[in-house]
């Protein structure tokens, strides 16, 4: 490799950050000179939070105390929350409520999904899931599934069309892998859910935040997500439930708290569904965390999740790009799809020794993460990373590769 496309590619970081509409957001949270490629799994800390949250625990909770509940908004943060995270994944307002893991929201709309599916008396009792998901999301629906009477039908997504039929109740799939970045086809597989007259049930774990979503352009059933990853809502921040309008006086949710109750404090010994998103929340919300998130979103206004799309695939581009250039030849394999329309915000990268090349990474203040047993992930998020740590991080990450390994490549 030549001095010569080091510099030119340095160049080109350097022009493109400058023409960058959303470089200024850098600014917004705090960051040091580590380049940060990992916030697929935790977003980096906006720096209005702290404030925000410091408020939270000195004035509302150890000034107001009860009376936050009314007064500071407490008991109705999470749909209102939900109505700030609604324009981000195309949802009108009204459909969102935010709490709970994402885990805990899987399995209330697997089997409310269900229930729904059998309004019509059919027999639908077939679980479909993405074989390749994220752990968590399988374990659930096969929990769902054994509470429902259900069987689990694991399918590649790319087989997801040909095990669709009269016994689907509820398909549940990722809109991103995981793994690879791989981006699925949102809305052909809903197009294809509908007309085997089922239930689609999408985790947006790896897309809200990074792309545009639609979802009632693509009439969407049910969805869930997180928001300590893209949305930079914090460790454990709560993840929220979309229940299309129309579907939320069908949504019997497996989980009804009282705080999803008609009337909450009636204390009635029966329950009443609540009407609108509201069905989707359980017990009391986790407020610190929420108002947390709350302070985090603020980030987003003003910005276009076009824009935001449209830096991502410019970066991942990018990247892969320095990558070819810098890293001899068959010792990695980019895993994650050329096409734009398959791609999330992540690269993976295939390569034998990953654990290792990541541990070394992380010391040279370049952050990804490992997944086992051979891939190494780099988040890119257009909020705060630019094109001039692209580069940085793909010349450390050869650097790196030099030091480590046999050199034989990774089939070797
Ligand atoms: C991050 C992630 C989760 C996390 O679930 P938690 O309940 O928040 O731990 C679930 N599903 C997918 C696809 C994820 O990427």
């Amino acid at each position: 490799m030549s001095e010569v496309s080091y510099d030119a590619l340095r160049a080109q970081a350097a022009k493109r950050d400058s023409e960058d509409e959303l470089s200024a957001k850098r600014a917004e949270f705090e960051l040091d000179d580590t380049v940060y490629l990992d916030g697929n799994s935790l977003g980096a800390l906006p720096t209005v939070v702290q404030e925000r949250v410091a408020d939270v625990i000195s004035r509302q909770w150890g000034q107001l105390r009860i009376r936050s509940w009314e007064e500071s908004g407490w008991w109705t943060a999470p749909e209102r929350i939900g109505d700030r995270i609604a324009p981000l994944v195309g949802a009108a307002p009204g459909q969102i409520v935010v709490g709970d893991s994402t885990s805990v929201n899987v399995f209330k709309a697997l089997v409310a999904a269900v229930r729904m599916a059998r309004d019509s008396g059919e027999g639908r009792d077939e679980i479909v899931v993405d074989a390749t998901t994220f752990p968590t999301d399988g374990y659930i629906a096969q929990s769902a599934a054994r509470m429902t009477g259900c069987t689990l039908v694991p399918v590649a997504p790319g087989e997801v069309h040909g095990v669709l039929g009269p016994r689907t109740a509820v398909v549940l799939l990722n809109h991103a892998d995981y793994r690879t970045g791989r981006l699925h086809d949102l809305p052909a597989l809903t197009a294809a859910v509908h007309d085997a007259g089922a239930l689609v049930v999408w985790d947006l774990c790896h897309t809200a935040g990074a792309l545009p979503v639609g979802l009632d352009e693509h009439g969407v059933d049910l969805a869930v997500g997180c928001t300590y990853k893209y949305l930079n809502g914090g460790p454990g921040s709560p993840a929220y439930l979309y229940v299309r309008a129309d579907l939320q006086a069908r949504f019997d949710s497996p989980l009804p708290g009282w705080n999803s109750h008609a009337e909450p404090f009636g204390m009635r010994p029966e329950f009443e569904a609540a009407d609108g998103a509201v069905r989707g929340r359980v017990g009391t919300p986790d407020i610190l965390s929420m108002l947390a998130l709350d302070a985090a979103l603020d980030v987003w206004d003003g910005v276009s999740i076009e824009a935001v799309r449209a830096k991502s695939l410019a970066l991942t581009d990018f990247f892969v790009e320095c990558v070819a250039a810098y890293v001899p030849e068959g010792r990695v394999e980019v895993i994650t799809p050329a096409a734009h329309e398959q791609r999330g915000s992540q690269v993976a990268l295939r390569c034998e020794d990953a654990g290792d090349v990541m541990r070394r990474l992380v010391e040279h203040g370049v952050v990804g993460d490992f997944r086992a047993p051979d891939v190494l992930r780099f988040g890119f998020t257009p909020l705060y990373v630019g094109f001039a740590d692209v580069e940085r991080a793909a010349g450390v990450l050869a650097r790196t590769l030099g030091e480590t390994g046999t050199g034989t490549g990774i089939a070797g």
